[in-house]
């Protein structure tokens, strides 16, 4: 039998590290061969064309992309990224890391990932409206609220969602806020699920400078690349909850530096309004790659994918490596990372897990048609966090693993079991 379509998502560099990570962690826990195929394979792969009118009446036809890794215990889950240049091997990637990412923190949700390739600051307000509905409406015979819950992620956010959650209620004829997490709260958004990302990894930043790097928070330095929801909201958190100081902040056009500390909230106010972070007072320009390699207590990622490559990781000078955006270490550069016994690394898995699990919240308040106030959606977000870092600490110590191989393999050990003990149907 020919794998075509399992093929061609070997074209895309993403897939190809995350079916080398899977294969790592198979064989660092044994796991039966006869297992290993289909639980690194996605269940589905969905391919749609979006036809969208734009404003000066012409068509532009775009491709969009739904891949649902796992079903196996539960509706997948899993982020819609609007990104110039996304493929169907990088949206299988992304969505095989949240199957594990899920299983990791105990959620009973499989992984899923979409988007589509698309550059969305080029549109206009109506024509992503227009692409949001028909991405949604060409989905409505793959998911559900019982089959796969998509959310915001890169290039996407609460008022697309909203559109999306539109389209599928009108479609059904009645509400149904849980088709989608990370709404606005007007339509059954939760409460704290904005900031859940960059707040999970603000907790985790301050257990681990505590706990590990045995370092107070107020003496931490901060460098985070990238400044969307997540960047901007870990940043903020870090500096209100936690008295950290940042140092360094970068958008896609380039970064800022203040090593006596730079006003995260007039940052943001500045970024808002210009739509970039260049030519903020008070700070000098850096570029990306400096930025990376600054010396500074705790590195944060938190943009794209493989921007750790074997040659920056050599040369990093922090000494917590905190992975808010999902793989942002290349397989080749975490080598580098684990000959290196200064750096500490939270591996994506589990530091920006903090966002789907405040999804799940919201997903289970829509359907108990029952909302938690701000406090108790955080206090349970940490709590399960803090559940999660402390099993991986468990099979760290109790393996030798490194601490990302410690996340994937219970990840990946807990799809495998599940889909063991249902059986191969038929
Ligand atoms: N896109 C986010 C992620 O990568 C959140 C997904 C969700 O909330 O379903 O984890």
């Amino acid at each position: 039998m020919s794998k075509v379509i399992i093929s061609s998502l070997y074209d895309s560099p993403e897939f190809r590290m995350a079916c080398r990570q899977f294969d790592q962690a198979a064989d660092a826990i044994s796991l039966p061969e006869s297992i290993r195929d289909r639980t690194k394979h996605p269940r589905r792969c969905i391919a749609v064309s979006l036809p969208i009118r734009r404003d000066d009446g012409s068509v532009t036809l775009y491709e969009g992309y739904r891949v649902q890794h796992s079903l196996s215990t539960g509706p997948s889950k899993g982020g819609i990224r609007f990104a110039p240049d996304l493929c169907l091997g990088e949206v299988a990637a992304l969505a095989m890391w949240m199957s594990w990412k899920c299983a990791l923190v105990g959620l009973p949700y499989g992984g899923a990932k979409g988007g589509v390739s698309v550059a969305p600051a080029q549109l206009s307000r109506s024509e992503l409206e227009r692409l949001s509905r028909r991405y949604m409406q060409e989905l409505i015979p793959f998911i559900g609220p019982d089959i796969d819950v998509p959310a915001p992620d890169i290039g996407t956010n609460e008022q697309i969602m909203g559109w999306m959650m539109d389209t599928y209620s009108n479609h059904i004829g009645h509400l149904i806020p849980s088709i989608v997490t990370g709404k606005p709260l007007s339509l059954g958004g939760s409460q704290g699920r904005r900031e859940a990302t960059g707040a999970g990894v603000a907790h985790l930043v301050c257990r681990y400078l505590t706990d590990v790097l045995k370092t107070p928070p107020e003496h931490a330095t901060i460098a985070i690349q990238g400044f969307g929801n997540v960047g901007s909201e870990a940043a903020l958190a870090l500096v209100q909850n936690c008295g950290a100081k940042v140092i360094a902040l970068s958008d896609e056009r380039g970064g800022i530096l203040n090593p006596r500390g730079i006003d995260v909230a007039r940052a943001l106010a500045y970024h808002r309004y210009q739509g970039t972070l260049a030519g903020f007072e008070g700070a000098e320009p850096i570029s990306n790659d400096a930025l990376l390699t600054l010396p500074c207590t705790v590195l944060i990622p938190a943009a794209v994918q493989r921007v750790i490559t074997p040659e920056i990781a050599a040369k990093l000078r922090c000494r917590l490596l905190a992975e808010a955006a999902n793989g942002p270490t290349t397989y080749s550069a975490d080598k580098v990372l684990e000959q290196r016994d200064d750096i500490e690394v939270i591996p994506d898995l589990l530091c920006n897990a903090g966002g789907v699990i405040v999804s799940y919240f919201e997903w289970l308040q829509n359907r108990a048609n029952e909302y938690w106030d701000r406090d108790t959606v955080l206090t349970k977000l940490f709590a399960q966090l803090d559940r999660a870092k402390d099993a991986v600490e468990a099979q760290k110590r109790k393996f030798k693993f490194s601490r990302r191989l410690a996340a994937q393999t219970l990840g990946i050990e807990r799809v495998a079991h599940a889909k063991q003990a249902r059986g191969l149907f038929p």
